[in-house]
């Protein structure tokens, strides 16, 4: 399995429960993007929330019960031998006969002062996870592309009142366009850069931008959220004939399986995902099903 996000740990409980020989590579964190989450409200069976360290970890140890490794390694590319995957790392390679992809994705930055300092304290990239923290606040989103536009009327069922700072211009569908533009605790902002991300005592309290005569204006905020795009962790698969979709993300068929016969994908990698950490761990057990069927059909 490639990454040791929430997916391939996942999966991992499910292959080393039917005896399948399992090895993660993980080129960063164990636990991915959950594990740098400060709380997660969403995941079920979690009626306070958990921390994504705690929830990764509990992933994890449920996992290496069953006896999965995890090595910390970073694959640079996969070559179909047929029968077998060659699985290329910087310290070597592995051979397997099935291979998961979970490599989930990462959000673009706007890489401003601030901007690291208060991530998950202020500055967020997902609205269904961290919105529900904001009821009744004031919020600032950075984005005019689709991904922003639904994200700030999503938004709207918590915030009292959105400041949206747009770069340039509106580059989402005039659908969505038209309802913020009429929507009346939303302001649009067109022709802002965002400049900087200020707080005080650890929270966020106003964002700094400057407009195209080069004014600097000022927006009083309790949070900010960035949605300028994603990128998926495709780049290994660059030299592989596994096919992406337009953006990057790996397609896969009603199995999880990829172009690549024996290697499937899923979780925040996959085309269509959900980025959700209960999507992504439901995906890397059907994916595990579906390997232990492929694996007994061969
Ligand atoms: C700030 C923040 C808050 C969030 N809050 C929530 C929330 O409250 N609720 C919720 O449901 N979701 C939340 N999410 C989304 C959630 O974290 C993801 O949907 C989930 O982690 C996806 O799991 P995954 O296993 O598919 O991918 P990831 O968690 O991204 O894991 C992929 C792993 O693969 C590794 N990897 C990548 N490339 C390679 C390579 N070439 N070789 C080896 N390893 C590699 C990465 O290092 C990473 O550890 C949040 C995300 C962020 C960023």
């Amino acid at each position: 399995m490639i990454g040791a996000g929430p997916s391939a740990l996942a999966a991992a409980v499910y292959t080393t429960r039917e005896n399948i020989e399992t090895v993660l590579i993980e080129k960063s964190v164990i636990g991915g993007l959950a594990a740098i989450t400060d709380l997660v409200d969403n995941y079920p069976g979690f009626e306070k929330g958990i921390s994504g360290l705690d929830l990764s970890q509990k992933l994890q140890a449920q996992a290496e019960r069953f006896g999965a490794k995890i090595e910390l390694d970073e694959v640079t590319a996969i070559e179909d031998g047929g029968d077998e995957k060659i699985v290329k790392t910087l310290e070597g390679e592995y051979r397997a006969k099935a291979v998961l992809i979970a490599t989930g994705s990462d959000y673009k930055k706007i890489n401003v002062p601030g901007e690291e300092e208060y991530y998950g304290k202020g500055v967020h990239y997902c609205a269904t996870c961290d919105g529900a923290f904001y009821n009744d606040k004031k919020l600032v989103v950075v984005g005019g592309g689709n991904s922003a536009a639904q994200e700030a009327l999503f938004l709207t069922r918590f915030a009292s009142h959105i400041d949206i700072l747009i770069r340039s211009d509106w580059k989402a569908s005039d659908v969505l366009i038209e309802e913020i533009e009429k929507h009346g605790a939303i302001t649009v902002h067109k022709g802002v850069a965002t400049n900087e991300i200020v707080g005080e005592n650890n929270q966020v309290t106003k964002v700094l931008g400057k407009d195209k005569s080069g004014q600097s204006l000022e927006f009083p905020t309790d949070g900010v959220f960035v949605f300028v795009g994603l990128y998926p962790n495709t780049k290994f698969l660059n030299s592989s004939n596994i096919e992406l979709d337009d953006r990057g993300f790996i397609k896969t068929d009603a199995n999880l399986m990829t172009t690549m016969p024996g290697v499937f994908a899923s979780g925040d990698v996959r085309s269509g995902a959900t980025m959700q950490i209960a999507s992504a761990v439901g995906e890397g057990a059907t994916a595990a099903l579906k390997i232990r069927q492929y694996l007994e059909g061969r």
